[in-house]
């Protein structure tokens, strides 16, 4: 070993002393800092088996349950946030804000009707707004408590997917109610020309429950 850099090392300032021994000890690089960062390995920690199974409800139709990981698989990672992670896409960044075909949206998860452009209204929010579900028991709502506020959630009443929120400033001629739904939770079906577009009373008649 050479005698002059340790002495100079035992002298010095601490700072300094790192700086003497980096010189001819590699065991210094624990102080003086890795050079390669090669501590990348862990990655991100997946928790691939959670699953939130929430099917003790009594449900008359049958529920449609999945892993964490089926419903990563099957969805976009924007749908996946949104409907599984109760996320909120940006206001006026969803492909159905502005969206005006007749048709039915439903579950992207199980494709399950949930609401129709007969009673899509523009809001203003940037959000696709309809006043009513297309079926009452096709929409679930929860109390909500996050963000420092009380809402009521809406989910798909049969995969529990998480739809958005509903808020009694809807349209007061009709309903009141404004469901304020995530495009990416929805997929569209138009309603083709033979289907009775626009035919209100034909939809009602299939929408009544006896
Ligand atoms: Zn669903």
């Amino acid at each position: 070993m050479n005698h002059s850099i340790r002495s100079l090392a035992v002298t010095s300032v601490f700072g300094a002393t790192i700086v003497a021994l980096a010189g001819c000890r590699p065991q210094a690089e624990l102080a003086a800092g890795r050079g390669g960062a090669s501590g990348s390995a862990t990655g991100g920690g997946t928790a691939g088996a959670v699953q939130q199974e929430k099917g003790h409800r009594m449900h008359k139709q049958a529920k449609v349950v999945k892993t964490d990981a089926e419903w990563r698989a099957q969805l976009t990672p924007l749908q996946y946030e949104i409907t599984r992670r109760k996320g909120t896409e940006r206001a006026g960044t969803g492909a159905y804000a502005d969206h005006k075909e007749e048709g039915v949206y439903g579950c992207v998860c199980c494709e399950q009707p949930l609401f129709a452009s007969e009673h899509k209204y523009d809001s203003g929010t940037g959000w696709p707004s309809f006043d009513r579900p297309l079926e009452a028991e096709h929409v679930a709502k929860e109390e909500d408590r996050s963000l420092f506020q009380v809402r009521t959630e809406v989910l798909c009443s049969r995969c529990d997917a998480h739809l958005g929120h509903v808020f009694d400033d809807g349209p007061p001629q009709t309903t009141g109610k404004r469901y304020c739904i995530n495009s990416a939770a929805l997929t569209f079906a138009a309603q083709g020309p033979g289907e009775g577009a626009g035919s209100a009373e034909e939809t009602g008649e299939e929408d009544r429950p006896q």
